[in-house]
């Protein structure tokens, strides 16, 4: 496999840990593997010098080509990405407050609008990305219900723009639709900011009428260490003005940028793995599993509705003599530390997503099962 060998020499040579990723997109294990073309294109970024401006430009006109989208640009990951879009809406391109943004008087209006449920810690919390850009976050609703109106009634003079997270982290019932997001912004002429970090779709809620709305490089479009912000010409362009202020703490590279225009090239024209495929690869892996005592596996499907297959592995506890969570943990700490994807593990149950493993890992995988429950035995 690519950069296998000096992979392994790098482990060594750090004394770090080997790490296998059976749980999917997950950053505090390092998010993805992006594909050859994007490790290439990484690769001629940090090998070439460019005019930065002129390099920012254009790929971005060239991702908002292929999106569809008004105009598009790199920035360092999806957490700046909401810091500096909330940072355009309050600053746009006042000069003194883009390099003043948090000493200024508090003249222009800096509320962010956030529908209560949506304040949420992705790995960090929104409201410290939102205070980042200077803004001020203002919750509307409830924990768990926010309606239009509710999100009207916090509207003020104050008011910079509304943020909406997409996401999983997110209370989802009785909060409203992006659309419905989008009728209020436009009714009070204030930017949507959508923050679609994790999200497959590249194109919908820029479609549902969002101003500005955020990707994570590395999560679904699987490109290097990077974020996405797409949306209307104007709110880029600010957005942009922001690496003369706070964007500069937050600086993306040129390997960052070429990096990521590939990967959402590549993302938007090759074929994605299906269900089926993953299926198939994982057969083999369920049938061993299923000839190990106390253990039984079979295919389960994504509980998002996804075109995702996974492994469930369920522990017979009692038979085994261990829970589960025991399990997970002995896994996770041994020579090779195997990551499962473990929301049901206090149910027996664990679920491998295949779709960051290749075949040998899996294959460790089910050793490293093995030889635990005969140690146990
Ligand atoms: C992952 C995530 C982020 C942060 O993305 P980074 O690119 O890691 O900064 C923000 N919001 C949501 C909803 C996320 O899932």
């Amino acid at each position: 496999m690519k950069g296998k060998p000096l992979m392994s020499s790098i482990y060594e040579k750090y004394q770090l840990k080997q790490v296998i990723n059976t749980s999917g997109r997950m950053t505090a294990l390092g998010v993805s593997t992006p594909r050859q073309e994007v490790i290439d294109a990484v690769g001629y970024g940090l090998d070439h010098y460019f005019d930065i401006k002129d390099l920012v430009n254009k790929t971005g006109a060239y991702i908002a080509n292929l999106l569809n989208v008004e105009a598009a640009v790199v920035v360092s990951c999806a957490s700046a990405g909401i810091a500096q879009s909330v940072a355009a809406t309050i600053v746009k391109d006042n000069a003194n407050l883009l390099v003043n943004l948090h000493s200024a008087a508090v003249n222009e209006p800096r509320e962010i609008v956030l529908p209560r449920g949506h304040n949420v810690n992705f790995g960090a919390p929104v409201d410290t990305m939102v205070a980042l850009g200077g803004g001020k976050v203002i919750e509307a609703g409830y924990a768990n219900e926010c309606s239009a109106e509710q999100l009207e009634a916090c509207i003020t003079r104050q008011t910079a723009a509304i943020l909406y997270i997409k996401s999983h982290h997110c209370v989802q019932k009785s909060i409203l639709s992006v659309e419905q997001a989008a009728a209020v912004a436009r009714k009070h002429q204030l930017p949507l900011i959508v923050d679609a970090a994790a999200e497959e779709d590249l194109l919908c809620y820029y479609q549902m009428g969002a101003d500005l709305v955020i990707y994570s490089g590395a999560k679904a479009i699987e490109g290097p260490t990077s974020g996405l912000v797409i949306g209307k010409k104007q709110l880029v362009e600010w957005v942009k003005l922001q690496s003369g202020g706070i964007g500069r703490a937050m600086k993306v590279g040129k390997e960052g940028i070429l990096g990521l225009t590939q990967a959402i090239e590549s993302y938007l024209t090759q074929e994605k793995t299906s269900g089926a495929q993953m299926v198939e690869r994982m057969t083999p892996f369920i049938n061993s599993l299923n000839t190990l005592n106390g253990v039984s596996a079979k295919t389960v499907w994504d509980s998002a509705g996804r075109d995702i297959a996974r492994t469930e592995i369920a522990f017979d506890e009692a038979a085994i003599g261990m829970s589960t969570l025991d399990i997970v943990q002995a896994l996770k700490t041994g020579d090779i530390a195997i990551y499962f994807r473990g929301y049901k593990a206090n149910e027996g149950k664990i679920e491998v997503d295949v779709r960051s493993v290749d075949q040998q890992q899996l294959t460790t995988v089910f050793n490293c099962i093995k030889k635990l429950l005969e140690q146990q035995a």
